[in-house]
């Protein structure tokens, strides 16, 4: 089957992202999320996006039109009905993400692979809510969506290989590497990274170092772009929280125990670049 309308639910951070890089490549997307507000700051990073790659000649200022008028804005997901691929972008919250999966399953035509973006989410788990288990599959993209190679394409244990062929094919055309992972607990990405950043934050809790020198290590010894607790600020704490959470309950190892200071820092409202404040000031 042809894709030529895809449908991306959630228009935040990733969600503006996917539709961005599949509008510059020639696909229509309708962009669903719940509020007006997060649709149109959605279309105003898009478009701001935009001009940095009409600035750095990747593309050109027709490029830059045609893509903008790809992209439909809509509060509506019956409107999703009319696609032919559906990537979900939504919070990362099970509860949100069950609810959205059982209504696209009714939703879209049947034949339709709905895959999702999530960092840490069973796609077992979101595949045996529907009717369509062998078309459920993860394409995780890494923020920022525009800029990041990685698409990490995680099969379900019913994924269909029709399907993974389709979501690689796919992330290939929009010029990405997709990477075959298996579903488990933070795929590949997240159980080897976050425990990474969780240590690096047991080290500052105990007084190892301070969060500027354990960065230091990593950046000027390990030619990491950024240390750890930057890249944990970045990301978000409370994200960070949330996916040690998953590893720590789905593997059931205590090494995956939340750091203490992590916890205390996301009580506070401390969640990094987001709220102003994290391992560092904003
Ligand atoms: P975000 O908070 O920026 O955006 C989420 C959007 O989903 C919001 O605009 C929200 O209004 C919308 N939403 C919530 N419920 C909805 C519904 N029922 N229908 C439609 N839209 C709904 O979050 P984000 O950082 O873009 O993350 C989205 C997903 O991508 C999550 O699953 C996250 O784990 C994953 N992810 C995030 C990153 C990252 O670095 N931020 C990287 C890779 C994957």
């Amino acid at each position: 089957m042809t894709i030529e309308l895809v449908g991306v639910v959630g228009a935040g951070t990733m969600g503006n992202g996917i539709a961005h890089v599949l509008a510059v490549r020639g696909w229509r997307v309708l962009l669903s999320d719940v509020e007006r507000r997060w649709l149109d700051r959605a279309l105003e990073t898009i478009a701001k996006n935009l001009d940095r790659e009409v600035a750095k000649n990747k593309i050109t200022v027709a490029d830059r039109a045609a893509a903008l008028r790809r992209i439909q804005p809509t509060l509506d997901r019956a409107e999703l009905a009319n696609c032919d691929f559906v990537v979900e972008a939504a919070t990362e919250k099970f509860e949100i993400k069950s609810a959205i999966f059982r209504e696209l399953d009714t939703i879209c035509r049947p034949e339709i692979i709905l895959a999702s973006n999530t960092s840490s989410i069973s796609i077992t788990r979101l595949a045996a809510l529907t009717k369509r288990p062998a078309q459920v599959i993860g394409m995780h993209f890494f923020n920022p969506v525009p800029v990041m190679k990685l698409v990490e394409v995680i099969r379900g244990l019913a994924t269909a290989d029709e399907t993974f062929e389709t979501v690689r094919d796919l992330a290939l055309k929009l010029e990405k590497t997709p990477v075959e992972v298996n579903d488990a607990p933070g795929f590949v990405s997240n159980r080897v990274l976050m425990p990474l950043l969780n240590e690096a934050m047991y080290a500052v809790m105990e007084g190892v170092a301070a969060a500027e020198a354990v960065d230091q290590v990593f950046t000027l010894g390990m030619a990491h772009p950024m240390g750890p607790l930057a890249l944990a600020d970045f990301i978000g704490l409370d994200v960070c929280l949330d996916i040690m959470r998953v590893l720590h309950e789905g593997l059931g190892d205590p090494k995956y125990r939340p750091c203490p200071l992590l916890s205390k820092m996301v009580d506070a409202g401390w969640l990094g670049r987001k709220s102003g404040r994290g391992f560092y000031q904003y």
